[in-house]
């Protein structure tokens, strides 16, 4: 109990610290250049590494993950294209998503027609930069504003791009803060994307921030928080780590959490799982007006997480949805569309649903035969006698009433509609005056 005050006060006395720390983080990492493999990867490990302590995993190139292969480790120093006249007209040192991530190396002549092939704009958006990617196809591009693109006129152009493609390996970072119980929650975040800000650098920082908080904290679960390439990352990890996938009770993606938009929750393949009734309870209570989604096989991690081979009770948790802000996977996904503030409340969200986690127990009445007297026991005078009396002994009720052992704190809050804190806060009161007992495990798993 001790520890759900102190995520309380963690909450309130930093929740509008915590988001300047995230969005600085942020910040920090915006100018590195990352793809699923090379050293902006490894770069970005390291400043997190600075405030949790993450161990650094590589998995050699050619290493077989299931039904794939971890690919060439790619690296990339500058990229440009020059007009007739010598002058940068696209530069790679103003900004990395000019470069199609994982592009061979190029330096060649060659004439608009030719040029043209190779670049990608966004007509509908014509003052923005695309991000795309070519991981498992070799070849190279640029991405520049359409208006970029219109300007280029007929004439010679030398195209440079100083990247490697060669046998490496696929670097990603975890952190796992021992808990009470070997049961985990994992939690994963992406950290393959360049000079993007919500996706997905806001969900590095919050993770690694959350993480920073636990670390303090002597929780009940252990906490594994994975910093990993989308999808093969994933992969990788899951490949390589099979034997711990028993442990894991709950988990949460966290992607795109420092916008304005959502909160949107993306329930587990189950459905049903703890994690996904406590991100509903959190976001159902929440001032927000937030979408609940059942889950589909297109998003992040949790395609793999939530593969039916392993089916974890993994959710995720976003602000926007993927794929369905204008920004997305643009030039405009920048530090100005992620805010301190958002990335607070993102923060107090999971930290919320985490103390939901952390505090969900089961009991059995010990007076189950009709309802105990409660006014001989001073339960009344327990409760006091504000205008919170009343909800608070129609909460009493309620546990008294469900805890068959069987039916968690959570699943109580679920029916009564009354919020977890209550029914917590009344449990405890109801535990103490000997009327109800811990049974085991704080849920099932
Ligand atoms: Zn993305």
């Amino acid at each position: 109990m001790e520890l759900s005050v102190e995520l309380k006060k963690e909450i309130q006395l930093n929740s509008t610290e915590i988001g300047e720390r995230i969005y600085n983080l942020a910040e920090i990492l915006f100018p590195i250049c990352r793809s699923i493999t090379g050293n902006g990867v490894r770069e970005t490990l390291d400043t997190v590494s600075y405030i949790i302590p993450l161990t650094i995993h590589e998995i050699p190139t050619g290493t077989q993950v299931f039904d794939w292969e971890v690919p060439k480790e790619w690296n990339i120093r500058d990229a440009y294209i020059k007009d007739e006249n010598g002058n940068k007209i696209i530069d790679f040192n103003v900004n990395n998503l000019h470069v199609v991530s994982y592009s061979k190396p190029v330096h060649k002549k060659l004439n608009l027609k030719e040029l043209k092939s190779h670049l990608h704009t966004l007509p509908d958006k014509p003052d923005w930069i695309p991000y795309r990617t070519s991981y498992y196809e070799e070849t190279w591009g640029f991405c520049l504003t359409h208006n970029q693109l219109l300007s280029l006129h007929d004439g010679v152009y030398e195209v440079f791009i100083d990247s490697s493609l060669s046998d490496g390996s696929l670097t990603y970072g975890e952190y796992k803060i021992n808990g009470k119980t070997k049961k985990e929650v994992l939690i994963s975040t992406h950290v393959c994307h360049p000079s993007l800000a919500n996706d997905n650098l806001s969900g590095i920082g919050l993770s690694t921030y959350l993480a920073n908080a636990l670390s303090k904290k002597q929780p009940y679960y252990t906490y594994r928080f994975l910093f990993i390439p989308g999808t093969i990352g994933s992969i990788s990890w899951l490949a390589t780590n099979e034997a711990k996938i028993k442990n894991i009770a709950h988990g949460l993606v966290l992607s795109c959490v420092g916008d304005a938009g959502g909160p949107t929750y993306k329930k587990s393949r189950r459905g049903n799982a703890a994690i996904d009734y406590a991100m509903q309870h959190i976001l159902t209570h929440s001032e927000y007006h937030e979408a609940i989604e059942d889950f589909s096989p297109y998003g992040y991690d949790e395609r793999q997480f939530c593969s039916p081979g392993f089916n974890l009770p993994m959710g995720l948790f976003e602000r926007s949805k993927y794929g369905q802000y204008p920004e997305y996977h643009t030039s405009a996904d920048n530090l100005s569309l992620i805010s301190p503030k958002s990335l607070s409340e993102s923060y107090e969200m999971v930290m919320s649903c985490i103390e939901i986690l952390e505090n969900n127990r089961t009991y059995v009445n010990k007076k189950n035969k009709c309802e105990p007297q409660l006014g001989k026991r001073g339960l009344y005078k327990a409760i006091g006698g504000d205008n919170e009396a009343a909800r608070k002994q129609l909460a009493m009720l309620w546990v008294l009433n469900q805890s068959d052992g069987h039916q968690s704190l959570l699943d109580i809050s679920l029916k009564s509609e009354m919020p977890f804190a209550l029914i917590n806060e009344v449990a405890l009161i109801l535990t103490e005056f000997d009327l109800i007992a811990e049974t085991r495990e704080p849920e099932k798993v």
